[in-house]
C-alpha cells in the first residue's frame, strides 16, 4: 500500500472524506488485481496437464472436447475494476458446440 502514502504526500491539505474516498479507490484497484491473479492461477492448471481421456465433455453428447486454445474475457468488479480472465476453451468433435467448461 505504498501508493497512499505518495498520494498523501501529493495531497497534503486532503480532507479525511477525501483520504478516505482515494483509500476505497487504491483498494478497488489492488482487489481487482487480486481477482485477476487468482484467476489466472487456477486457469493455468485447467487441461495442459490432463491425459486427453480426462478432458472435460459435451454436456450434450458426452464426447471428450478438444482443446483449442485459451481465449480473454474481461469483466468488472463491483468497483468498476477490469480484470481480464484467460479461459480455456474446447470444441465437441461430435455437435461442433464450443464450451468454456469449469474444469
Ligand atoms: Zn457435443
Amino acid at each position: 500500500m505504498n501508493g497512499m502514502r505518495e498520494w498523501r504526500a501529493q495531497h497534503p491539505k486532503a480532507t479525511l472524506r477525501e483520504m478516505e474516498d482515494e483509500r476505497d479507490a487504491q483498494w478497488v484497484r489492488v482487489r481487482a488485481r487480486m481477482l485477476e491473479d487468482m484467476a489466472l492461477a487456477s486457469a493455468a492448471v485447467d487441461w495442459t496437464e490432463t491425459p486427453t481421456g480426462q478432458h472435460p465433455t459435451c454436456p450434450d453428447c458426452s464426447q471428450a472436447l478438444q482443446l483449442r486454445g485459451s481465449d480473454t474475457r474481461t469483466l468488472q468488479t463491483h468497483g468498476g475494476q477490469d480484470v481480464t480472465l484467460a479461459r480455456r476453451y474446447g470444441t465437441c468433435p461430435a455437435c461442433g458446440a464450443g464450451l468454456f467448461p469449469p474444469r
